[in-house]
């Protein structure tokens, strides 16, 4: 068509797919490429003999980002997915052998909960604590999160207002809001893996990461049916219900630009795609480090490098003989040391984490095993990223490394009372070394850079490349990764490039 803008986005995960879609509704001539062999990146599945397994998220919140997205492209998000209210949502179990069943949705019901599981002032506690993480929310989420970055000047914005400041504490850890709140250890915990959700260390991560259980706990925790990475076969079709033509196997090894413009990418077989504006959701290191041949590049991979990554995961997809008792969809069996988990990761002693806090989910749904007397689970452990075993990395193509540590994960959840060894069909294991050569994430970094650090989140790569017509989507640049987050990373970079402010 004459005249339509041509777009070419990087990478057909969710922040590219999203971005994609968003375009394409405003009539632009949209084609994503991606390299692996299928869409969705880090969202997707592994079917076996019945047995589905959400490979990379298994948790959904914050479905109005969504929402969002599928009314302004077409249709409702449930006529694109079977979106499922979970209740209860989380079985934790701590060192101590205690355990709590948190409903799905209510920040007061869930107070109430912990209150029965490990008594003392939990309630009361995690109450204050979810009511200062509702009032971080209200100050960050629009003129932070659902913007563009904008640096010093976001900061310098908060700063006006004093009390905004003392809400947000910019300079508090979670792990230090975690102490000042609770008087019971294991809330102090429980507060702690949220940081995690970031892929990064409650010791360091900012205290305004409470916003996450207060949202979790306030909008809900959601199932799709048929797995989470149903999500990305939706993207996909609203993108090709709206005309965007996506390639996989189409690796991009370089960006074009003419002066200071962007004019198109290559592709590893030599093809050249014209395009007045790319969007790149590819890692934002790979954009600076490889693709990007321009001194602006150079100096955004400084600020890449002075980082600190994401934590990665070691993943173990067990098909389950039979139906297990008091499991509920998302289980979390805490580790007694949670410290020495992130030093393994982060710091001093960096290996697979011998005492890991583990995380199975284990979905009761009728589409994801082969009949009611079997089961899917997904287990995930949050690990060291993938390397040659230098400058904090595990090199987890080591031969016998991962199977020797996925029985090391099995005997450690057996003796927290879960022993399924003899129910596992058989398994599978993805390191991060796999996640690396799936699609392309650094050593396996879950979420690009973690919020390691008060400036961590100002200082992650803006969503507005140096170079005109380059913009940057998905969980490696601003506001971060998770779906959430990353949903919202595309609705700013559509609006960016569709010249709107929120629509
Ligand atoms: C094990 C695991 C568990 C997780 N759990 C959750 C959870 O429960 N809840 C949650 O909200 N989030 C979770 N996440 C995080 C979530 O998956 C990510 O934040 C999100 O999916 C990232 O989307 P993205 O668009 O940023 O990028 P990605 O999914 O990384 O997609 C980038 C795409 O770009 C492609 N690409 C890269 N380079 C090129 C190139 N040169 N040419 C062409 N294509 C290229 C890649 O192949 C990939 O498909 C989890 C992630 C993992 C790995």
């Amino acid at each position: 068509m004459p005249g339509k803008s041509k777009v070419i986005v990087i990478g057909a995960g969710v922040g590219g797919l999203a971005t994609a879609a968003r375009l394409a509704a405003k009539g632009k001539s949209v084609t994503v490429l991606e390299q692996a062999n299928h869409f969705g990146g880090k969202l997707a599945a592994y079917r076996r003999d019945g047995f589905v397994f959400d490979t990379g998220p298994s948790l959904f919140t914050l479905p109005a980002v969504y929402r969002d997205l599928f009314l302004k492209t077409g249709a409702p998000l449930e006529e694109a997915i079977d979106l499922q209210p979970l209740d209860p949502a989380f079985r934790y179990q701590f060192s101590d052998g205690a355990t709590v069943v948190m409903p799905g949705v209510g920040a007061g019901q869930c107070a109430d909960a912990l209150a029965a599981g490990i008594g003392g002032k939990a309630a009361e506690e995690w109450r204050t604590l979810i009511k200062r993480g509702g009032e971080m929310w209200q100050i960050t989420r629009e003129p932070f999160l659902q913007s563009p970055l904008a640096g010093w000047r976001n900061i310098l914005a908060l700063a006006k207002n004093p009390s905004h400041v003392q809400t947000v504490a910019p300079f508090m850890t979670l792990r230090s809001l975690g102490e000042k709140t609770f008087s019971d250890k294991r809330l102090v915990t429980l507060l702690d893996r949220y940081a995690t959700y970031t892929g990064s260390d409650p010791r360091k991560a900012p205290a305004v990461l409470a916003t996450v259980p207060y949202v979790e706990q306030t909008f809900g925790t959601w199932h799709i049916g048929g797995g989470v990475s149903s999500l990305a076969d939706a993207l996909v079709q609203r993108c090709r219900d709206l005309g965007v033509e996506l390639h996989t196997n189409t690796n991009v090894t370089s960006i074009s630009t003419t002066g200071n413009e962007v004019t198109g990418v290559r592709t590893g077989d030599g093809e050249a795609f014209m395009a007045d504006i790319v969007v790149a959701n590819a890692d934002a290191g790979q954009v600076y480090g490889s693709l990007l041949n321009d001194a602006g590049a150079q100096e955004a991979m400084k600020g890449i490098r002075k980082s600190t990554p994401s934590l990665a995961g070691f993943v173990l997809l067990l098909a389950v003989n039979d139906r297990t008792q008091d499991l509920k969809h998302h289980n979390v069996w805490f580790t007694e040391d949670y410290d020495a988990e992130f030093d393994a990761i982060f710091g001093r002693n960096i290996a697979p984490v011998s005492d890991p806090t583990i995380y199975v989910c284990a979905p009761r749904d009728p589409l994801m095993s082969p009949d009611a007397d079997h089961e899917s689970w997904s287990v995930l452990v949050n690990a060291p990223r993938h390397g040659d075993g230098t400058n904090g990395t595990v090199n987890w193509d080591e031969p016998g490394l991962a199977e020797q540590y996925a029985d090391h994960v099995l005997g450690v959840l057996a003796r927290r009372g879960m022993d399924i060894r003899p129910k596992i069909r058989w398994r599978e294991i993805r390191t991060p070394a796999d996640l690396e050569r799936d699609v392309r994430a650094p050593g396996g970094a879950i979420y690009g850079t973690s919020s390691n650090g008060a400036r961590a989140a100002f200082a992650r790569p803006a969503n507005e490349s140096p170079v005109g017509g380059l913009y940057l989507v998905g969980g490696s640049s601003h506001p971060g990764g998770g779906l959430p987050l990353v949903g919202m990373s595309a609705e700013i970079v559509a609006n960016l490039i569709n010249g709107t402010n929120r629509d």
